[in-house]
């Protein structure tokens, strides 16, 4: 009589679950035995689209949307477990080749992260060939485009008090503008500082409400600055906004921005992109469902069915939070997708709409005032 066992080990979502068989004789076969086991790599891929992750020891966010044609990009999966080598992992431009290439060449194209240039402009496919020389099924993926730099000089307008004394010092718009260029990266926006300018004879400006008359005559002050115009305050009252985008009808005088004193670094970069036409997107439309193509669209998806590759347990409530046009935003870096997002509309019962939140609803790279 033989006995079996079976034994299981390190059986987790991702890892390596091991199957021993085994047996042992009874009576005059006593001294026989025999046991075997097969080893079975569960992997797990995370290849995240939309996401506000920079690469370790980099400062620019991975998976961006857009490549600068003469740029670099860096596009990241996060594969377990993590004994599998980088070597192991091979990418490959499955549509759009040409337009980007692996940097450093062609056998570059290994690791959990892998480095690209834009090579020529046009629209791409990225995606994971073999993880341990596995063909994952379906194969993770990453849509993008290859853009020329869009330059924007920016001037800034600074409101001062009635004993002249700015709102803002030169560093804290500096601060600005440096964080534009770190989001910027994503879309191959740069920024730079065009001018100062500072308005001694409108203390009135200095506190003012959104969306009044006197936002349209601040905004009015000065045009056709050839760049982006931006006009420094001290605050918005009675509201607690932190800046404001003025995007009337093209070349509308009043077309600018604002910004409030105590507005984040990130803001400017966040009210640029309403200057190129994007709009808001709050968190009260979708609750706490999964992240889902429906919703994200094919452009911000990254393969399979459900949660494909984003983490299993993401919701598209924490999945918003991600994006540059997120209502409240906060942090320093946030996410432009490729493609807008497919929401409810408060007016439009249960029907998805497009939410302009994306390169694909920008009407420009380069606002001009
Ligand atoms: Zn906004």
């Amino acid at each position: 009589m033989a006995l079996f066992q079976k034994e299981k080990t390190d059986m987790m979502h991702s890892g390596t679950a091991t199957l021993t068989l085994s047996f042992k004789g009874s009576s005059d076969a006593s001294n026989f035995t025999a046991s075997a086991s097969v080893k079975a790599t569960a992997l797990d891929g995370v290849l995240q689209p939309v996401t506000r992750q920079i690469a370790q020891g980099g400062t620019a966010i991975v998976n961006p949307a857009i490549v600068r044609l003469g740029g670099r990009a860096r596009y990241t999966i996060d594969v377990l477990p993590s004994s599998i080598p980088d070597s192991e992992i091979e990418w490959s431009v499955a549509e759009g080749v040409g337009n980007i290439v692996f940097n450093g060449g062609a056998s570059n194209n290994k690791g959990r992260s892998v480095v690209v240039r834009g090579n020529a402009e046009g629209s791409f496919k990225l995606q994971v060939d073999k993880i341990a020389g596995q063909v994952p099924s379906p194969k993770p993926y990453i849509y993008g485009q290859v853009e020329p730099e869009a330059a924007n000089p920016i001037h800034f307008y600074v409101l001062c008090d009635a004993l002249g004394h700015p709102c803002v010092s030169t560093n804290w718009i500096d601060n600005c503008v440096s964080n534009a260029n770190h989001n910027g990266r994503q879309l191959a926006m740069t920024f730079t500082r065009g001018s100062i300018n500072y308005i001694r004879n409108h203390p009135e400006w200095l506190v003012i409400p959104t969306n009044s008359v006197e936002t349209v005559r601040l905004c009015s002050y000065t045009n056709n600055v050839g760049g982006i115009k931006v006009y420094c305050i001290q605050s918005f009252e009675p509201s607690d906004a932190l800046g404001a985008t003025l995007n009337l009808l093209p070349f509308d005088e009043a077309n600018g921005i604002i910004l409030a004193s105590n507005a984040k670094p990130v803001t400017l970069f966040h009210e640029i992109l309403h200057a190129c036409n994007l709009e808001d997107l709050y968190l009260t439309l979708i609750g706490n469902v999964p992240v889902s193509k429906e919703i994200l669209g094919p452009l911000n998806w990254s393969g399979g069915d459900g949660t494909g590759y984003y983490p299993s347990d993401l919701t598209h409530r924490a999945l918003i939070r991600r994006l540059m046009m997120y209502g409240h935003q906060n942090d320093n870096e946030a996410d432009v997708p490729l493609e807008d997002l497919n929401e409810p509309r408060v007016m439009v019962s249960g029907k998805l709409e497009a939410i302009r939140v994306s390169r694909k609803s920008m009407e420009t790279r380069t606002p001009r005032h």
